[in-house]
């Protein structure tokens, strides 16, 4: 009988388009298993959101491993500890995982590799960080170009299929997937995200998702904007838990050849530039990368300002501008935000209220479904205008225009009652009109002032 494998599992949680799983079980019967370690990533641990997610996540892996007769091991503790008993345990000496660029991850696979045979392989984005280069052999800091090199260097995927899997002659023992105590229960705060992600976990749902996306997909390059348009994938927490991979969707798009195919693929490309970014900068989620937007630069309590009200206010989606307050409130409700309304949001946030993009990213980490380090400090470190490649600080987005522009009324209507009466164009602007629906807050500050406000702290900043 070959030796026992073990393929360690993390934001990986499929059986397709898996190399772990693939080579785990051309070499012996395969163990799986996910081990829930908070310890690890210390202050970066799992967000609320995303652990609702991946409970659902491992219970359509535990079905999928459950239709090759296999099984996936569930534990909880310090990863190094864990996979050493594991491997005492089942007497394996090989652990197979695809390989993760988070810090703390980075740090952990060094340390295993020191203790036992860990095999790292590739395929949790298009090309392993690091692939493509600038002409003088760097790492690229800024997109376009990173793009268009991404872009010459794919030329389609081989997708590797399930892998026939046996089993173990003992199988080692498991918690349930309860005992992982991932779902909220006092209060349950999840019934929003139930409802809109219902039957959408596991890969089978997202390929199915994928394939209805794919038919709308011609108009994605300007529909992707609409807020009120179900117009984008929705794949990004499919994504980010692994239950596709990108070179699935990446593939499985090559039978279009639309511009809004193209514009998909550019889009998946942001994902590995997010990541080329952290396997850079690793605490670019943490720090500013551009000097100057210190704490000094933003509103301090510190220094008299409170701003914790206003926080308080921008994340219960209660500032007064209605499609800041419609996305926060989606997010809240849903643990997802359509990207033009993350960007509008994350925006209101850094320029109208000064608040430093940090306490922003870790909002966005506790209450989204797809928190990711990468994309998630990439964003923000983007919209602020602080990052390696960013919108400037001082282009400074217009709410209440991009809420005409986009056509947000009915996505206002949707998410803030308050408003559901108003017809456009009142409902981008109540206020601005007059009209003073009932419980709706008056604006945190006016956009012209906000507005001078943010160019004013920028110029002294440069005194
Ligand atoms: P689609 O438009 O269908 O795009 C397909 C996929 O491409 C997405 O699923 C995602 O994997 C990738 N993608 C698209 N846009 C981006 C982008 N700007 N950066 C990185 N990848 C992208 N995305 C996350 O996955 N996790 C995050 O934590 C996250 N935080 C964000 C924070 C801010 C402030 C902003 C402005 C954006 C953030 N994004 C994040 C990027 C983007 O908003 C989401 O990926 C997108 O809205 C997900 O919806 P979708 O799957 O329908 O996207």
């Amino acid at each position: 009988m070959s030796e026992v494998q073990i393929v360690w599992l993390r934001r990986d949680l499929r059986l397709c388009d898996h190399a772990a799983f693939t080579a785990a079980a051309q070499a012996g019967p395969v163990v799986p298993v996910y081990i829930l370690d908070d310890e690890t990533p210390a202050d970066r641990k799992m967000g609320g959101a995303s652990r609702w997610w991946l409970h659902h996540s491992l219970k359509a892996l535990e079905k999928d491993l459950g239709r090759h007769s296999s099984r996936l091991i569930l534990r909880r503790g310090n990863v190094c500890d864990v996979l050493r008993d594991l491997s005492e345990e089942t007497g394996a000496k090989t652990v197979h995982a695809l390989r993760h660029y988070e810090p703390w991850w980075r740090r952990a696979q060094g340390q295993l590799k020191d203790m036992l045979d860990l095999q790292l392989h590739d395929g949790n984005y298009l090309l392993p960080p690091g692939s493509v280069t600038t002409g003088s052999g760097n790492p690229y800091k800024i997109f376009t170009p990173f793009k268009d090199s991404m872009f010459d260097a794919i030329h389609g995927f081989d997708i590797l299929p399930e892998p026939s899997l046996s089993s173990p002659d003992r199988w080692p023992k498991s918690e349930t997937l309860d005992d992982l105590d991932l779902i909220p229960t006092k209060p349950d705060w999840a019934g929003g995200m139930r409802q809109f992600w219902s039957g959408q976990h596991g890969t089978g749902a997202a390929m199915e998702r994928f394939e209805q996306f794919l038919e709308i997909s011609k108009d994605y390059g300007e529909d992707r904007n609409l807020p009120g348009e179900d117009a984008t994938s929705r794949m990004s927490p499919h994504l980010h838990h692994g239950e596709v991979s990108p070179r699935m969707l990446w593939d499985a798009m090559s039978r279009y050849h639309s511009e809004g195919a193209r514009t998909f693929r550019s889009e998946l490309v942001w994902r590995d530039y997010a990541q080329n970014v952290i396997c850079q900068f690793p605490r670019y989620a943490e720090e500013p990368y551009r000097d100057g937007y210190d704490d000094k630069f933003w509103r301090n309590p510190n220094r008299g300002h409170l701003i914790q009200e206003e926080l308080e206010a921008w994340q219960k989606g209660r500032t007064g501008y209605p499609i800041v307050d419609a996305g926060m409130r989606q997010l809240w409700a849903t643990g997802w935000m359509h990207n033009r309304v993350r960007m509008i949001t994350a925006s209101f946030l850094v320029k109208h209220l000064l608040i430093d993009w940090r306490h922003g990213e870790k909002w966005f980490w506790d209450t989204l479904v797809d928190a990711d380090y990468a994309s998630n400090g990439t964003n923000w470190q983007w919209v602020s205008g602080t990052g390696v490649d960013s919108n400037m600080f001082v282009r400074i987005m217009a709410p209440l225009s991009q809420s005409e522009k986009f056509d947000a009324g009915d996505y206002i209507r949707e998410w803030v009652p308050e408003l559901a009466d108003l017809d456009d164009p009142y409902i981008h602007d109540p206020q601005a009109h007059g009209c003073k629906p009932k419980d709706y807050p008056a604006k945190l500050i006016g956009h012209k002032e906000a507005r001078e406000r943010a160019l004013e702290t920028y110029r002294a900043s440069k005194d």
